[in-house]
């Protein structure tokens, strides 16, 4: 049997459109067994957060110490701290044929798309500027001199959309898993993914033959 290598599967979209909140609804039954890539991050925790898991937690001389040791696939400083997505795991776990599932803001992912252009990248979109504009005061935590710069950076961000493979719009977070888990059941089914297991199990079956 010829191992098939895993997906990279990079879901980003702009701050506000709801990637952590599709994320989460994806992991909580994970039926397709994605591999999560933790980040690891200088931001405090938040309570519930488990280091580890949802993150890891680290200070800026550590997280400085993973960029200077190439630890890192890509990092981003966003709001004031570093994210960055640890390369070790990603490599251990496609070789093994695990999907592995990334989400990052868009800055991040498209330096993954430059690493590694062999991925699936979707872009999560707002149903409408005034929708995502809802949201990110519905959080109550940010006052309209940020909201005007969220706003103006989720244009930005948009316009970035042509260098993803895929376009998914949060509108119904359980529509979006559907349609995130729909894009990856269908990359999976590619001719070039199948193929060399295909001709490998032809290539036994007729040397089989030979032998007998
Ligand atoms: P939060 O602080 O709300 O958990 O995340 C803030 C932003 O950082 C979100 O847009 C999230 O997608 C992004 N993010 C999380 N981990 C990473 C990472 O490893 N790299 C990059 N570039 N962005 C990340």
């Amino acid at each position: 049997m010829v191992a098939t290598r895993g997906l990279l599967i990079v879901l980003s979209g702009p701050s506000g459109v709801g990637k952590g909140t599709v994320r989460s609804a994806i992991f909580k039954n994970n039926p397709f067994n994605y591999v999560y890539s933790v980040s690891a991050t200088t931001r405090q925790s938040r309570p519930g957060e488990i280091d580890g898991k949802d993150y890891y937690f680290v200070s800026r001389e550590e997280f400085e110490k993973l960029i200077e040791t190439d630890a890192l696939l890509e990092y981003a400083e966003y709001v004031g701290n570093y994210y960055g997505t640890p390369i070790a795991r990603i490599e251990e776990n496609l070789a093994k044929g695990n999907d592995v599932f990334l989400e990052i803001e868009v800055q991040g992912a498209l330096k993954v798309r430059q690493a590694m252009p062999e991925g699936i990248f979707i872009f999560l979109a707002p149903p409408s500027l005034q929708e995502l504009e809802s949201r990110i005061c519905g959080r109550g935590t940010d006052d309209d001199a940020i909201i005007f710069e969220r706003m103006q950076m989720a244009r930005e961000e948009i316009n970035l959309m042509q260098h993803y493979d895929y376009v998914v719009v949060n509108d119904q977070v359980e529509q979006a898993v559907a349609k995130i888990n729909s894009i990856i059941l269908s990359e999976h089914l590619k001719v070039d993914r199948v193929i060399d297991q295909i001709n490998a199990d032809i290539h036994n079956y007729f040397q089989k033959g030979d032998e007998e």
